[in-house]
């Protein structure tokens, strides 16, 4: 599961808005194959450090090495080409396009499998044969000719899954996959992550300590920007610094 060079490494990761630090020095180590998740209170700096990992932010000082690689600095576009792949909180599908284009979209643009377009194959129906594979792999198989818009709210997350792994990225981003879901819904999720995270590594951020105990190897504990405790869920939870961290007391 694990292996001598970590997949993602920050190293003392730090970002401040205006003086204030919501990520300050963080050294977090991913092992490829693993599932890890990022928790904490709100405002502890989850979402800003998604932000850097992904491009989306810069760092004030610090690093970032995907794959031993320093990707510190580099613009979303430079990032995601070399494998990394997120899953937003807030969708960001188009209502009247059905589920089978959603998935042709990320499947042609240049990140996805529109890299190999120089290959003299027929795309079109590489892209439609994929989408097929992808849409059946979350579960929406047979949804694929219907409008994103007429989605139930949970198969519009299945559907977002879906097109994060058209890049078929080594390391996905899961930013609270099961907010806003009933207890079905989130069962249905934790399965569906479960399978795609075989042979993928994923950082996870969850509010749901059920959604992470059943999910991740691994657990860092975020609190105003800095790491406050690290190690195996079952560990981490009986923590008293995370205890106190999570009851303010
Ligand atoms: P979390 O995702 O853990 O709830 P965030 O990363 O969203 O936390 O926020 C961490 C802290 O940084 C919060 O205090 C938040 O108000 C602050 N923050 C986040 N983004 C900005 C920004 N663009 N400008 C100023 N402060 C920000």
């Amino acid at each position: 599961m694990s292996s001598a060079t970590p997949l993602l490494e920050t190293r003392s990761l730090t970002k401040e808005f205006r003086g204030f630090r919501a990520v300050s020095e963080v050294d977090l180590t991913v092992s490829e194959g693993s599932v890890h998740a990022l928790v904490g209170p709100n405002g502890a700096g989850k979402t800003t450090l998604f932000n850097l990992l992904t491009g989306f932010l810069t760092p004030s000082s610090g690093s970032v090495l995907f794959d031993g690689r320093d990707i510190t600095g580099l613009a979303p576009e430079q990032i995601a080409p070399l494998g990394i792949a997120r899953s937003f909180q807030i969708t960001s599908l188009f209502e009247q396009m059905t589920l089978r284009e959603h998935l042709e979209l990320a499947l042609a643009s240049p990140t996805g499998m529109g890299r190999q377009w120089w290959r003299p194959v027929s795309r079109m129906s590489v892209f439609a044969d994929r989408s097929m594979e992808l849409l059946d792999q979350v579960g929406l198989a047979d949804r694929a000719g219907v409008p994103a818009g007429s989605l139930a709210y949970g198969q519009k997350r299945a559907l977002e899954l879906a097109i994060a792994l058209a890049l078929d990225p080594r390391l996905l981003l899961l930013d609270e996959p099961t907010a806003g879901m009933g207890i079905e819904d989130i069962d249905r999720t934790i399965t569906l992550v479960k399978r795609i995270a075989s042979g993928r590594t994923v950082v996870l951020v969850d509010h749901n300590m059920h959604v992470v105990g059943s999910l991740a190897d691994r657990v860092t504990v975020l609190q105003a920007g800095q790491i406050l405790a690290e190690g195996p869920y079952d560990e981490v939870r009986t923590d008293e610094r995370v205890i106190t961290a999570y009851l303010g007391s």
